[in-house]
């Protein structure tokens, strides 16, 4: 299958979830998450109209980053401290923040790098279940005091991996998001759902879908 026919079988599925769920189609960010597939794919999809790609490891998504100035890299995989340079010097967002050590180490090196990077706090509500990193919730109020307001981070939202076809995560992770959002009296985005389950997060309110096989086909692995 061409990309272009995965792409319009994957907008067909996000158009059916958004008309059973009474929500624009426009409302729901398509992420294409493209970890372990070539450059060669990711210029096919820019070619599409696509500007922003979701990757897991800084290394790889360095490299790709730094070979297409003219895209943009967003980091979702788990970040080690030793990596935050490099990551904040090649992605344009960091979703996968997730203990206040790490909060603090970015807000120091976004101050001698000068630069602003959006950053997104990946949640996991369930106990390691899913062993992929993220924030209690009983430790998001020192992760969000670490932060400080710091305007070089500005916090976007929530990102999760709830465990697979755990039908409640999605609407305790929207609960999470509305209850946070009134605390701090700021709008917070909520970025869940991936190939397997989008249809479950766009009903449950998801704001931004991640999607790697769905989009680009089975990866290298
Ligand atoms: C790989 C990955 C995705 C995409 O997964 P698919 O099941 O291929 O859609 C989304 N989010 C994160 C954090 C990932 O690591």
């Amino acid at each position: 299958m061409s990309l272009a026919d995965r792409i319009g079988g994957l907008r067909a599925r996000i158009r059916r979830a958004c008309e059973v769920a009474g929500r624009d189609p426009g409302s729901v960010e398509l992420l294409p998450v493209s970890k372990k597939q070539p450059l060669s794919l990711i210029r096919e999809a820019a070619a599409l109209g696509f500007t922003r790609f979701g990757e897991n490891y800084v290394q790889e998504g360095g490299d790709k980053a730094a070979a297409s100035p003219e895209l943009t890299f967003v980091l979702l995989g788990p970040l080690q401290r030793n990596k935050a340079k490099p990551a904040l010097q090649h992605f344009a967002e960091i979703q996968s923040l997730d203990r206040p050590e790490l909060a603090e180490r970015l807000r120091h090196l976004a101050e001698d790098l000068h630069v602003v990077r959006p950053v997104w706090i990946q949640v996991d509500l369930w106990d390691e279940a899913t062993k992929l990193g993220g924030c209690a919730e009983a430790d998001l109020p020192a992760l969000i005091a670490a932060l400080g307001g710091d305007a070089r981070l500005p916090l976007r939202g929530f990102m999760a991996i709830p465990p697979p076809e755990d039908e409640g995560a999605f609407i305790l992770l929207a609960k999470l998001r509305d209850r946070l959002q009134q605390d701090l009296g700021q709008p917070l985005r909520l970025s869940m759902g991936m190939s397997a389950d989008l249809e479950a997060a766009i009903a449950a309110g998801s704001d931004q879908i991640r999607i790697g096989t769905a989009f680009f086909g089975e990866r290298n692995n």
